[in-house]
């Protein structure tokens, strides 16, 4: 298993060096093609207005669980969906809940390889079953939830009631509706690196580890800055860089999905500064992307951009820092 993981770039959080997006593809099949960190606020909000053209409005005609790990609730079943129509889909933090009547929802968390597939009611495409977790039927098509690698972390939750939704609230800042004030409250709530801060699901929400080293980039800020230090223009610019790196993104993905259903959603795009792209010239500087590696995952900075021309210890510092870095999976979902 951890051989087809690795050969899939999958399951880990670290990118396969060289990275896989500049070599050509890893394989020919759709679904195995490489899949990197957890999807993010854009990338969410991508699927979210994708599902919402294909499924609100319309009726739940049926469903099948393919793996038994994928859905984590018991009570109310998935059949008490059965025939009731979408009301909406919406982002929560990293998940995607979709709605129906009566305060019925059904929760998904895409962890780091979960993605799903549209297949429109015209075609006969048949997803592999070692990635299926799960199918709703539509009369538009059918939304499949897939999981490559051999790790089973997406999951599905189906809640019932007004106060349902809270055990998956994680209390995070929602970037784009914050206002300077709020965005400077929270980041100065607890003092911590800014990496740490940005990619806390309790502090802001839809934030992980490509899109925070995106925005510390543009802020111009090192992700080991502790935000006790940052000065009130550093704030500022911090909040600016933050809303401008979502919003770009978001309507870049936008754009290239258009009426299509997204198939290449991982938080890791070929346009990024410095995600993902250690060894490789930052965008505006040319100077040579650095990261800092910590557990399976890592951070990348650029050193004339960002820390002065510093290097960031690698080892060292992370051992240092380890208990302010986002520790597992778990604490960047
Ligand atoms: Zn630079």
């Amino acid at each position: 298993m951890r051989g087809a993981e690795m050969r899939n770039g999958l399951g880990k959080l670290r990118l396969p060096r060289p990275f896989a997006f500049s070599h050509p593809r890893i394989s020919p099949s759709p679904h195995l093609r490489y899949i990197g960190p957890m999807p993010e606020l854009p990338d969410v909000t991508i699927y979210v207005e994708a599902l919402e053209r294909r499924i609100v409005g319309e009726p739940l005609t049926g469903y099948a669980i393919l793996n038994v790990f994928a859905l984590r609730s018991v009570e109310p079943p998935l059949d008490a969906l059965v025939g009731r129509v979408v009301r909406g889909v919406r982002r929560l933090g990293k998940r995607i809940v979709i709605e129906f009547g009566d305060e019925l929802r059904l929760v998904v968390h895409l962890m780091i390889a979960g993605r799903f597939r549209w297949i429109p009611a015209t075609s006969r495409t048949r997803v592999p079953a070692r990635i299926a977790l799960a199918e709703l039927t539509f009369p538009t098509g059918r939304l499949v939830l897939t999981e490559a690698g051999s790790k089973r972390r997406a999951s599905i939750h189906v809640v019932q009631g007004a106060d349902a939704l809270a055990p998956f609230e994680r209390g995070g800042l929602e970037p784009l509706d914050a206002t300077p004030d709020t965005f400077a409250e929270r980041l100065r709530r607890e003092n911590h690196t800014l990496k740490r801060s940005l990619t806390d699901p309790r502090l802001f929400s839809g934030i992980g580890n490509a899109y925070s080293d995106e925005i510390l980039h543009r802020a111009r800020l090192s992700p080991l800055k502790l935000t006790s230090r940052l000065s009130d223009e550093e704030v500022t610019r911090l909040f600016d860089a933050t809303r401008a790196t979502l919003i770009d993104w978001t309507d870049r993905l936008r754009a290239e999905a258009g009426d299509g259903f997204p198939e290449k959603v991982t938080a890791f795009h070929d346009g990024m500064a410095v995600h993902g792209r250690y060894r490789l010239p930052c965008p505006v500087c040319s100077t040579a992307v650095q990261r800092i590696r910590y557990r399976d995952n890592e951070t990348n900075y650029c050193p004339r951009c960002q820390t002065e021309g510093r290097l960031l210890a690698d080892r060292a510092l992370s051992r240092l820092l380890k208990e302010d870095w986002p520790r597992t999976v778990e604490d960047l979902e």
